[in-house]
């Protein structure tokens, strides 16, 4: 039951593209039946932002909401091919410094993958602001272009000890540094150096070194012996949506962007054109999303109720979307909504 005395936190609604206002629709209908103390200010960004001539996707009323709330739940912004300048969820993340991707990979009860039953549970922390992704990239000559890839120690520093406090608050023991630093010594290098130094500060926490594509391949295998790992910016990127997919993939994969001074949650997946409209989408990625987001507030009972009833409802495996439903039987979102929080009350 929410407590009366709760004030209520201010939070960013980014509703999005394609099939993005309706997972939010979705989830924010959860949130309200399970009595989360939520105010949303919601807020533009992505294609039609774009289309309104604003070349970072995103209106200066959508940054001063998030520099008032610092805190966002967004759906899946397009990024438009032909037009725009770049990456609306790029600049977000830039413009406030989230320089911290987490995305826990976890099994889900009722979501059956070739590894259920393993105890598949880590997280991906990926650094977000820095690596290929800085935008440095040009034609160098007709023929060649180059895009380079951009490392600090500062950003090393700070994504390993958000690392090492995402085990520590959840009770974790090992944070595996994943790079490749054997090829590109000075920028994966880094991560590898500044990583080992910072994690030696953390008695408590077991550290090791992975080169990368053995970590791809490790994930794979034997997923199991990860707790939290720690990746530069693309390799975080390419494994961390491998990982979503040892647990049932894009429709179930959430993820929180932290900085100093915002954290925006999301889902991993994009904004689903194929399916936008049709009231079908699985809002399951947002809701985990809007979670993590609820326990970065405080608000740690509300988190638990509804996890629980998400939890039963997958559970019992009737009323699901069709990508997690069982051949045939999927549900339209509004259904399997209604059923989540039919489930609230089960305790
Ligand atoms: P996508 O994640 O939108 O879709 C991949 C596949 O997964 C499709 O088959 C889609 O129907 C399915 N899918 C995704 N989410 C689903 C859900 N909630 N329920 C049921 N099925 C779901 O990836 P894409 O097609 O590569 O990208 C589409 C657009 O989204 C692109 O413009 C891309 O740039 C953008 N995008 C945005 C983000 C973000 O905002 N963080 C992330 C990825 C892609």
């Amino acid at each position: 039951m929410p407590t009366a005395t709760r004030a209520r936190t201010k939070v960013t609604a980014i509703p999005g593209d394609g099939i993005g206002p309706e997972v939010m629709r979705a989830t924010q209908q959860v949130l309200a039946a399970a009595g989360a103390e939520v105010e949303w200010e919601e807020a533009l960004a992505g294609a039609e932002a774009f289309r309104r001539g604003i070349a970072a996707g995103a209106p200066q009323e959508t940054l001063d909401s998030i520099a008032r709330t610092g805190v966002v739940l967004k759906g899946p912004l397009e990024t438009p091919v032909g037009y725009g300048e770049k990456s609306a969820n790029v600049a977000l993340r830039k413009t406030f410094e989230m320089y911290g991707n987490v995305r826990p990979v976890r099994e889900l009860p009722g979501i059956r993958t070739p590894f259920s039953g393993r105890g598949v549970d880590f997280v991906v922390v990926r650094e977000n602001v820095e690596d290929v992704y800085a935008g440095i990239e040009h034609m160098q000559t007709p023929g060649v272009a180059q895009c380079l890839k951009l490392i600090t120690e500062v950003g090393c520093e700070r994504i390993t000890r958000l690392a090492a406090a995402v085990a520590q608050a959840e009770g974790r023991r090992k944070v595996t540094v994943a790079t490749k630093a054997n090829i590109m010594k000075l920028t994966e290098g880094m991560l590898k150096r500044i990583g080992e130094q910072v994690l030696a500060e953390y008695p408590g926490l077991q550290h090791e070194h992975m080169i990368v594509d053995n970590c791809a391949h490790q994930m794979v295998i034997r997923p199991e012996q990860f707790d939290v790992t720690v990746m530069t910016n693309m390799n975080g990127d390419i494994l961390s949506d491998l990982a979503a997919g040892l647990v049932g993939g894009l429709g179930v994969a959430p993820s929180a962007n932290l900085g100093d001074e915002a954290a925006m949650f999301e889902a991993v997946h994009g904004s689903a054109p194929q399916i936008a409209g049709k009231g079908v989408a699985n809002p399951t990625a947002l809701l985990l999303s809007a979670l993590m987001m609820l326990r970065h507030i405080g608000d740690f009972a509300t988190a638990r109720r509804i996890e629980h009833a998400l939890y039963v409802t997958l559970e019992e495996g009737k009323d699901l979307t069709g990508d997690i439903a069982r051949e045939g039987e999927g549900v339209p979102t509004a259904v399997y909504v209604e059923r989540i929080i039919a489930n609230l009350g089960r305790e």
